[in-house]
């Protein structure tokens, strides 16, 4: 066994933050509990039932808290150990007491994503459901959130799975064709095969990558930065997507309570906002370094919020400014239009482009809504929030992916060059093992050992 202590963390579920929850979980998990618990002896419940209680602090002897205490027997749980979760009313005050008190019969404090390290180790999930649970606690925004959610139901396991199982699969029939000769054209026929199926998965395999490039956007927040002349509105704009969006911050079932992260989130698109040093930077960036420079250190950026002043005619400046960004991903918005007008909108349209225009005047609050709409839309016309697609959003992911695409492109390389099978094989291989990392079935056993564990080829 592993992990043979007993661990314990303030867990309140997704989306539910009015209950709070102590989850306890390991060998001692029942016992510790029901020394503090007064109400049915939980030693004797049964697997899976609530029971009403108090929770009593030994070293006063007082009523610290009502509670509900489920109470789950291993190996039918998320960790597969013993499970006990204390649900609180009471709101974090509450919840933390209970936690004092069970710290102080000598449970321990679980890490960050321990409990679902545990069901990992268990073998309850594999690898990349385990990962996705710990992006989900890194999950800055609820979009972040759903994509890790989705990852966590084993979508992508599955669809890696079969991947797998057909690059295997094929593998096998051109061993038997290669083995037990029908024809005179086997290797030949092998070739044809081979090449049509490495085709076949390398393109779903791209699929994925084009789709893990947004999940990654998602996971990480889109870099954000706001330029504009002195002036004209940028920290104004800043502080008031800042108070607007206040970053949502859930806790997760086997958090502790120190990971808090501020993030912006404009309806569902998170935005990592540059810091304040960052935009005075980028204030005089193109002063400083030319248009070429800052516009290699604004490609960068995800998105770029460019301000300009209603109640200024168009600079030199700002059409510096609209040559750095052209091309780029940005909004135009225009402040101050409580001011007297000075702008030529019609001018600001040409330049923009096909690129959203808004009016605002921050000082009053006007025109917040359809800023916040235009970084939606912009960020959503790429239908990135379709219920049915696989998301990859880990980093590591995407490298396998990477790798995994290349060895079969190598492969596909090697039939076009007319390399022998076994040759051809040994990338096919390769692919089929970086998949392989993505779920966590580094086994030991070759493709070649499974091939023969599956088809029996009996040689
Ligand atoms: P920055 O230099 O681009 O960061 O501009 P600031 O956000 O610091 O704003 C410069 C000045 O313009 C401040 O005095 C703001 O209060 C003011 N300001 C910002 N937005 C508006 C607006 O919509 N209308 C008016 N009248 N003043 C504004
Ligand atoms: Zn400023």
């Amino acid at each position: 066994m592993l992990d043979t202590d007993t661990i314990t963390a303030i867990s309140t579920p997704v989306g539910e933050g009015a209950i709070a929850i102590v989850r306890l979980s390991g060998p001692e998990a029942i016992a510790i509990t029901s020394q503090i618990f007064e109400g049915k002896n939980l030693q004797e419940a049964p697997s899976h039932t609530i029971q009403y209680g108090k929770i009593i602090d030994p070293s006063t002897n007082e009523v610290a808290e009502e509670v509900m205490v489920s109470v789950m027997r291993a190996p039918k749980t998320f960790t597969r150990e013993d499970v006990v979760e204390i649900n609180c009313h009471g709101g974090m005050v509450a919840v933390n007491r209970v936690l004092e008190i069970i710290l102080a019969k000598g449970v321990r404090l679980a890490e960050p994503g321990e409990f679902t390290k545990r069901a990992f180790l268990h073998g309850r999930i594999d690898l990349s459901q385990a990962e996705a649970v710990m992006d989900l606690i890194r999950a800055k925004t609820d979009k972040a959130m759903s994509v890790a959610l989705k990852q966590m139901d084993g979508r992508l396991s599955k669809l890696i799975q079969k991947l797998r199982q057909e690059l295997l699969e094929t593998v096998a029939h051109v061993e038997v064709n290669i083995d037990y000769p029908e024809y005179d054209d086997v290797e030949e026929m092998s070739h044809a095969m081979m090449k049509e199926k490495s085709k076949e998965v390398r393109d779903e395999l791209d699929k994925l990558l084009q789709i893990a490039q947004q999940g990654k956007i998602l996971r990480e927040g889109l870099s954000t930065a706001i330029i504009g002349r002195p002036n004209v509105g940028k920290s104004s704009l800043m502080n008031t997507l800042v108070q607007e969006n206040k970053a949502i911050v859930t806790e997760i079932p086997g958090t502790t309570r120190d990971i808090i992260e501020e993030y912006v989130n404009v309806r569902g698109v998170p935005l990592r906002l540059v810091d304040t040093a960052g935009i005075r930077e980028t204030e005089d960036i193109v002063e400083r370094i030319g248009v070429d420079r800052s516009r290699q250190v604004l490609k960068e950026s995800d998105l770029i919020l460019f301000v300009l002043n209603y109640n200024e005619p168009l600079s030199e400046d700002d059409m510096k400014l609209f040559e750095a960004v052209d091309g780029l991903e940005y909004i135009v918005i225009i402040n101050k239009t409580d001011l007297q007008q000075q702008l030529d909108l019609d001018k600001v349209r040409e330049f923009a482009k096909e690129r959203p225009v808004v009016t605002t005047a921050l000082l009053e609050e006007q025109g917040v809504d359809e800023l916040e709409k235009a970084i939606a839309d912009t960020f959503f016309t790429g239908d990135i929030d379709t219920g049915d697609m696989t998301y990859v959003s880990n980093v590591r992911h995407i490298q396998l992916l990477k790798q995994a695409k290349q060895a079969l492109e190598d492969a596909m390389e090697g039939i076009e060059l007319g390399m022998p099978m076994d040759i051809v094989q040994i990338d096919v291989t390769r692919s089929w093992e970086f998949m392989g990392e993505i779920i966590g079935d580094t086994a030991s056993d070759s493709l070649i050992d499974q091939l023969f564990s599956q088809f029996c080829l009996g040689k």
